[in-house]
């Protein structure tokens, strides 16, 4: 037997010493996920004691931890844009950078249902007794690249019904977790699509979101071995990391209606490259946003 005290203290002794970062808050993630409470009920119960149904599971996580596991693959969840996502190893752990490309979807597709087609005809000038304005074309997003869903998902539940969304992978493992992520949430407006990029794609989109593979193959050896619990097709873009983003350019854009727009993520050093190679797709107004580090992180571009 064992207080909570004496198991965090240890825990995280352990996991410095084999290197981990945030080694606190990881035991704290792992005690809490044990016993199902929540880090405030923690630091309350500090004096209780832990006997070993609680403490050989808590052991094996902390191994598997100290050997690289990510810490989400052990809780099998993560928190993306308020919201809990299982994750596993079908599909690229999520990132917290991509909120912020949720952030700017959610901008852009806001401002495309405040324009027609995407709302109802004007209110007339006389009141007379009608339906509020109803939408009358939904907004067609394409999440693509989906892995575990969270953008797609994400997008379909804060637009709501006025939106319909597709997210589409080449994976059908990470495609039944975004499936399981959309059941557990909830989420009605959202469909699915095997797809090697654009391959089984018919439709046309309003916007389409796209967190693609970018890390260059020769960054490999310097990664952090969390990353070796990702599924390289869902990390690896080539030599320079830019392979699959590059066919994705040159397909989108028999994918867009007018005024459609794109947002992606990208990697650090990548974005004058996917700018030029925006132009010459044919694509206007092109920017870049920064993350909150300060890298030129999510290209934005119309068509
Ligand atoms: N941002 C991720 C990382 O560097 C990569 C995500 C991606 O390739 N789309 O770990």
């Amino acid at each position: 037997m064992k207080t909570i005290l004496e198991t965090l203290d240890g825990g995280t002794q352990w996991l410095e010493k084999k290197g981990i970062e945030d080694a606190r808050r990881n035991m704290q993630l792992l005690i809490c996920h044990q016993l199902d409470i929540s880090k405030i009920q923690l630091y309350t119960r500090f004096d209780q004691l832990l006997d070993e149904t609680h403490l050989t599971p808590l052991r094996e996580k902390l191994k598997l931890r100290g050997e690289g596991t990510p810490i989400q693959h052990l809780l099998g969840t993560v928190e993306f844009f308020r919201r809990e996502f299982k994750t596993d190893k079908r599909a690229l752990i999520p990132r917290p950078e991509t909120e912020e490309l949720v952030e700017i979807a959610i901008e852009l597709a806001n401002k495309k249902l405040s324009h027609p087609p995407f709302i109802g005809p004007p209110a007339p000038l006389t009141p007379i007794e009608t339906e509020p304005p109803t939408h009358k074309t939904k907004l067609k997003i394409l999440d693509m690249g989906c892995g575990s869903g969270v953008i797609g998902i994400t997008l379909a539940a804060e637009l709501g019904m006025p939106v319909e969304v597709t997210c589409a992978d080449i994976s059908d493992e990470a495609l039944s977790l975004a499936k399981e992520n959309t059941e557990l949430l909830g989420i009605k407006n959202v469909t699915f699509l095997t797809s090697n990029l654009f391959s089984r794609v018919d439709s046309k989109y309003d916007l389409i979101i796209a967190n693609l593979p970018y890390v260059p193959e020769t960054d490999r050896p310097e990664l952090a071995p969390e990353l070796d619990h990702d599924p390289d097709l869902a990390l690896y873009g080539g030599h320079d990391g830019l392979d699959i983003i590059k066919i994705f350019i040159t397909q989108v854009t028999n994918h867009l209606n007018k005024d459609a727009q794109i947002a992606l993520e990208i990697g650090i050093h990548q974005s004058s490259t996917v700018e030029n190679l925006l132009k010459l797709a044919g694509f206007s107004d092109i920017s870049t946003t920064q993350d909150l580090a300060g890298i030129p992180r999510f290209p934005i571009a119309k068509f």
